[in-house]
């Protein structure tokens, strides 16, 4: 096999490029090196929202559930939310609404927040190996209570956020050759949701241009989870005072219609 040329690496540290760089308990022998994070880390982002609602309760923030069909606008500003047959006042809206941000009604401009299905199987965490989260170009897997948690697709298939065989097996092969003990497990249990991704691969953060008090936190594609606590930080910011001090220029609703 010939001996692949890795990119620098600023940070970690990369295994030796040899056969059989498997010595930790990971990958076959056929890979000829690795980048080493020791500060990467995982989540269970299912988790992460509880706490963050537990949270906001605890601050005083009163939660309603129901789905929001519009906007409504008068004089340039934001003046309601239609939901069902209620309509509730509002001074400040954010679209913040995922992969369904573009369905929502009386928006001022079309966002081009387009839906690509991610299919994720969870199976039991293989034994005699060290639990790590574990990436390369095809896969991933990574460590969640007594699981491992096998990823994923890009697929783009509209709102459909259903799994398929060709998807399961995909990450199966994908993963099994980061851990080989990986392909004789069961797959527990199989899923997938819908990421919400603009045509630049950069989410959508910040005012409407044209209508006030209407603010965009959406379109994070495959980060979302990575970035939900920065961009809780700027939309905070942004609402209590109307700037940040992050640099969100680039991120600005307007560019799919200004070039911005
Ligand atoms: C398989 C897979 C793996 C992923 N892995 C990672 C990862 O490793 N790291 C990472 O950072 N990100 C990851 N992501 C991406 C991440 O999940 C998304 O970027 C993130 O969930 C987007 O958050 P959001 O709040 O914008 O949208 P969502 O999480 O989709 O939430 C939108 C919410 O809005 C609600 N809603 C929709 N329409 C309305 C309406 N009209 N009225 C009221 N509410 C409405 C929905 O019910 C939903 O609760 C992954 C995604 C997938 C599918």
């Amino acid at each position: 096999m010939k001996t692949p040329k890795w990119p620098p690496c600023s940070t970690g540290w990369r295994a030796n490029a040899r056969p059989g760089c498997g010595a930790t308990g990971w990958t076959r022998p056929n890979c000829w090196g690795a980048l080493f994070a020791p500060e990467d880390g995982c989540l269970d982002p299912g988790h992460l929202a509880a706490a963050l609602h537990a949270d906001a309760k605890r601050l005083g923030v009163t939660v309603h559930s129901g789905k929001v069909g519009r906007v409504t606008t008068a004089a340039g500003r934001v003046t309601s939310l239609v939901v069902g047959r209620s309509r509730i006042p509002v001074e400040q809206v954010v679209i913040a609404a995922g992969v369904w941000s573009s369905k929502i009604g009386g928006l001022p401009r079309p966002l081009p927040v387009e839906p690509v299905r991610g299919q994720l199987v969870a199976t039991a965490w293989p034994g005699g190996v060290p639990a790590a989260i574990v990436f390369h170009g095809e896969g991933y897997l990574l460590p969640r209570g007594n699981e491992a948690i096998l990823g994923s697709t890009m697929e783009r298939v509209g709102f459909n956020a259903r799994t398929t065989a060709a998807g399961v097996s995909q990450i199966r092969r994908a993963t099994a050759r980061l851990c080989p003990g990986l392909s004789a497990l069961p797959a527990h249990r199989a899923w997938a949701g819908l990421r919400p991704v603009t045509p630049d691969a950069r989410p959508i953060i910040g005012a409407d241009p044209d209508v006030g008090g209407l603010w965009y936190a959406t379109g994070h594609g495959r980060n979302g989870i990575l970035l939900a606590a920065i961009t809780g930080e700027i939309m905070g910011d942004l609402l209590a005072t109307g700037r940040t001090d992050v640099d969100i220029g680039q991120l600005a609703v307007g560019r799919f219609t200004t070039g911005a």
